[in-house]
């Protein structure tokens, strides 16, 4: 696994800390659990797609870009971000929001990320709940091309095999951090939604033969839906990578029953309501 061949702008704060959690891990009486803070990636107050755009905006910077153009839910993490290094790298950006949450709340409309991508200073468009958000961007960017501008698409969450390079990163930071302190690592779970972590991490670990399970807790789509889609673009990062032999499909599992009503409505154990034991 050689990152180096791709074009990458250095952007998080990494190597993230890998912490031992010593009070969940009794409370819960289980396994040692670790958490690695990939919330402290630095830039917009971090998260993981700044992982991914350091390969997406490397391979911006190499075609020339001068305007990005993504999309997300009204609060998406993914668009807050990417406004973040879009500015601190000079670079135009839209973003085109989607009402995926039906609420008329003004703390979700206006606040948190939305917020953000105001004082970032980027271009909001909208859409209505269920618009085919891909097709929306390349409307959105071919309108900007034609006015001049070198425009790059981010596809949702920006995942793609470009940005599932960034996770296929962590997986090699990861493992050296654990090997480093000599912590054997059984399991790691992580939440997914638009698929380029899982991919990225599976198609990481798989490449330096890890042995660690992945395991993604649902956010939006059934788990059929969920584990097929992480599958196809683990096997196309796959492939970007150079591995052979492809991705097995065991190795992508995914745990979708905390979804909930949908994609961004809080569930009664979110929100602290946890009915039975706690
Ligand atoms: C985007 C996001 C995820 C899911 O990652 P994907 O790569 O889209 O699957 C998980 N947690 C947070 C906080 C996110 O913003």
């Amino acid at each position: 696994m050689h990152l180096a061949r791709f074009p990458r702008v250095k952007i998080c704060h990494a190597p993230t800390p890998l912490e031992f959690m010593p009070n969940l891990t009794k409370h819960l009486g289980g396994p040692q659990l670790w958490i690695k803070r990939d919330d402290c990636t630095g830039v917009a107050t971090g998260g993981n797609k700044n992982r991914k755009l350091e390969f997406l905006m490397g391979e911006a910077l190499a075609q020339g870009a001068t305007h990005i153009v993504t999309q997300g839910a009204v609060q998406s993490n993914h668009v807050r971000q990417t406004a973040a290094v879009a500015a601190k790298l000079g670079l135009k950006c839209t973003a085109v929001l989607e009402h995926r949450v039906n609420t008329n709340d003004t703390a979700y409309l206006d606040g948190g990320n939305v917020l953000m991508d105001r004082l970032l200073g980027i271009n909001i468009e909208y859409r209505a709940g269920g618009t085919d958000m891909q097709a929306a961007i390349e409307e959105v960017g071919a309108k900007l091309s034609s006015a001049g501008d070198k425009v790059y698409l981010i596809p949702g969450g920006g995942s793609n095999p470009t940005g599932a390079l960034g996770y296929a990163a962590v997986a090699l930071e990861l493992m050296a951090q654990a090997n480093e302190i000599g912590l054997r690592i059984d399991r790691l779970v992580h939440a997914t939604g638009s698929a380029g972590t899982q991919a990225g991490l599976v198609a990481g670990f798989e490449a330096l033969n890890s042995g660690i399970r992945v395991l993604g807790i649902g956010v939006r789509n059934p788990r059929d839906k969920q584990e097929a889609n992480v599958h196809k673009l683990a096997e196309a990062t796959a492939e970007k990578l150079g591995l052979k032999g492809g991705i097995r499909r065991e190795a992508v599992e995914a745990n979708c029953d905390y979804v909930g009503e949908g994609y961004g409505i809080p569930t009664q154990g979110m929100a602290g309501g946890c009915p039975g034991e706690c």
